[in-house]
């Protein structure tokens, strides 16, 4: 597996920390509101990563946190009167629903902040102790020119981002670019901690949970959208140098933004897509495969005739597949078919080159197009037509789409028998309302 590694800007071949296990990352949401449909870009994106180093015989552990400490959080916990544990509850559940509905396996690990607090204080204070944390008032902040490697990711220096920051005259911090660990709080959600009551900031959470499940707090992949590189995935390696000496993973991998009619969609952004209601309308495929036919590091335009386009190319993928099974349970045919490995392998490889994603899709389409040879000669092999299949559902699984399964009940069976002898008797009055039952029952 090669991917375009942030940390260096270029293609690197994944070298696993651990032989035949690969550990990843994914910032994942504050859980406030309805999920936006381009806040499920990267899911889905990491979600395929882990099906094809999977179906590559790796075991992978995959970590998505959820931030249920913020004040968005206690905001909306006032707004609508009910306590801020019952809104992270109703949002969480939401998300968890999206994820199914969208075909996204659920992570192996999805930390909670309330449930890593421990952990969190702890941590900071750890950095205060090394001498790259300090106290002001209550508060905690990361030194930032205590890292002499800052700007690494983002590929800043220090002096450039010093020049460009804004400094507010009331600030306790030594320098603007200095970021909170610990802000005092005396109302809402909070913690006792060795410097008062308060909660932590945004960028500690993550580095945290890395580090309370992973050895060293080293992982293989750390991924999150480009809008989070900075300063978002630069704190979270300045923290993780100053105590582990590295940059918490070895690949950063970063995704574009979807871009709805131009306009950036990103997550504070409400433009009214919920990704609960898109599913609803257009179902978890469609909107999965539009997400993946543009590459993970460009922007994705999103609109209705792209949805459309998503769409129609399915039904030309789902045809052959529906046709097939139809022929060879009508035929009584009980071989299961297996998938080539011979076959996978380019489509495979197209993967492998940093989620190549059209070249991927070239391979199913060639496949399509073969099964469709196969089912259209007059004597089919079924043999031969049900392995071509197993390769193709195969690697639809891995792209995570998945077609709902084809099972003739006696009547189907009986329903078709009698529209083929009405058309063989050209009796079409009677042939056209057999086809409309099988119609009806999404057969035909
Ligand atoms: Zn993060």
């Amino acid at each position: 597996m090669y991917l375009y590694n942030s940390l260096t800007n270029q293609k690197e071949e994944v070298k696993p920390i651990k032989e035949n296990e690969i550990s990843m990352y994914l910032c994942g949401p504050t859980v406030y509101n309805y999920p936006h449909v381009g806040n499920t870009r990267n899911m889905i994106v990491f979600d395929v990563l882990r099906r094809s180093l999977e179906f590559q015989g790796y075991n992978v552990r995959q970590m998505v946190n959820f931030t249920d400490v913020d004040d968005k959080i206690i905001n909306r916990a006032k707004e609508e009167g009910v306590s801020e544990s019952e809104v992270s509850e109703k949002y969480i559940k939401a998300y968890n629903q999206i994820r199914a509905n969208l075909n996204v396996l659920m992570p192996t690990y999805t930390p909670r902040v309330t449930e890593t607090m421990d952990e969190i204080i702890d941590f900071i204070d750890r950095l205060v102790k090394v001498g790259s944390a300090y106290e002001v008032d209550g508060d905690v902040y990361f030194d930032v020119e205590s890292d002499k490697h800052y700007g690494e990711l983002s590929k800043n220096t220090i002096e450039d981002l010093k020049v460009g920051a804004r400094v507010d005259e009331n600030d306790k911090k030594k320098s603007p670019l200095d970021f909170a660990l610990w802000k005092k709080m005396e109302e809402g959600l909070r913690w006792d901690s060795p410097w008062g009551e308060g909660r932590p900031g945004w960028h500690t959470e993550c580095v945290v949970m890395i580090n309370k499940q992973f050895d060293n707090g080293l992982i293989d992949i750390h991924m999150g959208g480009t809008d989070l590189k900075f300063p978002h995935h630069e704190n979270e390696i300045a923290q993780s140098r100053a105590l582990n000496d590295n940059t918490i993973a070895n690949y950063w991998i970063h995704n574009a933004m979807l871009n709805v009619n131009g306009a950036k969609m990103s997550k504070s952004l409400a433009n009214g897509l919920l990704a609960n209601e898109m599913i609803d309308m257009h179902g978890g495929n469609a909107i999965r495969w539009m997400m993946l036919n543009t590459h993970y590091r460009l922007a994705l335009n999103f609109s209705d005739e792209v949805l459309d386009t998503a769409k129609k190319e399915l039904e030309k993928i789902k045809m052959p597949i529906k046709q097939l099974e139809i022929k060879a349970q009508l035929a009584n045919v009980d071989y299961v078919g297996k998938y080539d490995e011979v076959a996978m392998k380019p489509f495979i490889d197209a993967l492998n080159d940093d989620l190549n994603i059209s070249n991927a899709i070239t391979v199913v389409y060639e496949v399509v197009k073969e099964l469709n040879q196969l089912i259209r000669t007059r004597e089919i092999n079924f043999e031969l037509a049900k392995d071509k299949e197993a390769t193709l559902v195969k690697m639809l699984e891995i792209l995570g789409i998945f077609f709902p399964e084809i099972k003739l009940t006696e009547e189907d069976k009986e329903t078709f028998n009698k529209w083929n002898a009405a058309k063989a008797e050209k009796n079409f009055e009677e042939a056209d309302k057999y086809r409309a039952i099988l119609v009806e029952r999404g057969l035909a």
